[in-house]
């Protein structure tokens, strides 16, 4: 059978030539970096040069990145960390509705432990509003956290403009760059930036390994205390190979990143299009052209159940999302979609295809055979789908 992996917003596979070099951290350069003899030394030069390459992709001092286990705990680190560091200039916190829930749980566990939060609402595109943000702003709010890009939709946000915003009054601006990150680009200066979250397995490298980058004379409190590895930020004997991994995949994403995003965006397209063309009754989730991210496609299908969409298509051998990795054990629809103004009958039959850089035209055309026999035969066993045609007949 054919296999189609279009979940890349979830999880992506191991660059091979990343893999290779993580190998030799494990088995020959197993140094502690925090040894003083050779075989730390050697794996501390290797560590200092990973961060360089991160720190390159975003337009960042390499003293600026602190290495985490993922972009789940670079988030926290983020905000629990400016909130602890300004619990005494102010309580206010500003957020929007689409964020992950790395961001979001954060949020709120702050907010039942006596912080204010404004969730920002989204446009039916699933863009924030700047005015929004303005209009939040009080004079003891700390942060302002929001995303990049959306997982779900692949909504683009006016980071640079919201930055400019918070540094005018002085506040600490976090940004979720983890699924932009190696997709478009990023420079924290231009942006504005004072913390940004990146995560290495949504950019062909491992799992288990992440970043934060803060900017020079941001203070976070740390949340994990130890033996003073990150420049205190961050204590823990280094994960070497993952980092090495993250390092190299933040070199690849940067040379190939044009090429991924130009090869993308024709597949999503031709995937987006073919849809809206070959089955009735479907609405495209999220903006298109500029403000998507090039491997985004987010669409409901009436009618029908994502869950039963998702499970006809595994067993045809094609990987897609019904929303977020993170929710999907649960039948909740989409917080991200309800945001953006969906009824949960329709939240609730949608689909994210996420594209890679190993995806092929053929690929599309596999989904595009496939996936309107599955929607005709779900179609044809749903009492509601019955009522329109009969509906329509009269
Ligand atoms: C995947 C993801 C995260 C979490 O990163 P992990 O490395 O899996 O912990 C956070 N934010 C966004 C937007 C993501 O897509």
């Amino acid at each position: 059978m054919r296999r189609v992996y279009l979940d890349h917003s979830a999880t992506t596979p191991v660059d091979p030539e990343v893999a290779a070099i993580m190998m030799t951290y494990y088995t020959e350069k197993y140094g502690n970096p925090s040894s003083v003899h050779g075989f730390g030394r050697e794996t501390k030069q290797a560590l200092e040069q990973a961060r360089n390459q991160v720190a390159e992709l975003i337009g960042a001092a390499s003293r600026e990145i602190t290495f985490t286990s993922g972009g789940t705990e670079a988030d926290n680190l983020a905000i629990l960390g400016t909130a602890e560091a300004l619990r005494k200039k102010g309580k206010h916190i500003i957020t929007s509705c689409i964020e992950h829930h790395a961001v979001l749980e954060t949020c709120e566990y702050l907010e039942k432990n006596g912080f204010d939060l404004t969730v920002i609402p989204v446009d039916e595109e699933g863009i924030i509003s700047v005015d929004e943000v303005r209009k939040a702003i009080r004079p003891d709010t700390i942060l302002i956290t929001v995303m990049h890009a959306n997982n779900e939709v692949g909504s683009i946000q006016p980071i640079a403009e919201i930055g400019k915003l918070a540094k005018e009054h002085g506040i600490v601006f976090h940004v979720d760059a983890v699924q932009s990150l190696g997709k478009i680009p990023i420079n924290v200066e231009e942006m504005n930036v004072d913390l940004l979250t990146v995560s290495g397995h949504k950019i062909y490298g491992p799992k288990g390994v992440g970043a934060l980058y803060v900017r020079k004379g941001v203070r976070i409190v740390p949340l994990i205390h130890g033996g003073g590895q990150e420049r205190k930020r961050r204590s823990g004997t280094e994960n070497m190979p993952g980092i090495i991994g993250f390092g190299k995949a933040c070199e690849l994403a940067g040379q190939r990143m044009a090429d991924d995003a130009e090869k993308q965006i024709k597949l999503r397209d031709k995937l987006m299009n073919g849809i809206v063309e070959r089955i009735e009754y479907v609405k495209v989730n999220g903006p298109v052209g500029e403000k998507r991210l090039p491997n985004n496609v987010n669409v409901s299908i009436r009618y029908v159940e994502g869950e039963s969409l998702l499970l006809s298509l595994d067993m045809l051998g094609i990987a897609a999302s019904s929303g977020s990795a993170c929710t999907s054990g649960s039948l909740d629809p989409s917080h991200v979609l309800l945001g953006m103004g969906l009824i949960h009958e329709i939240a609730h039959g949608s689909l994210r295809f996420s594209l890679g850089r190993q995806n092929t035209e053929e690929d599309i055309d596999y989904v595009l055979e496939q996936l309107p026999k599955i929607v005709e035969r779900l179609r044809m066993m749903s009492p509601l789908y019955d009522q329109v045609i009969h509906s329509k007949k009269a």
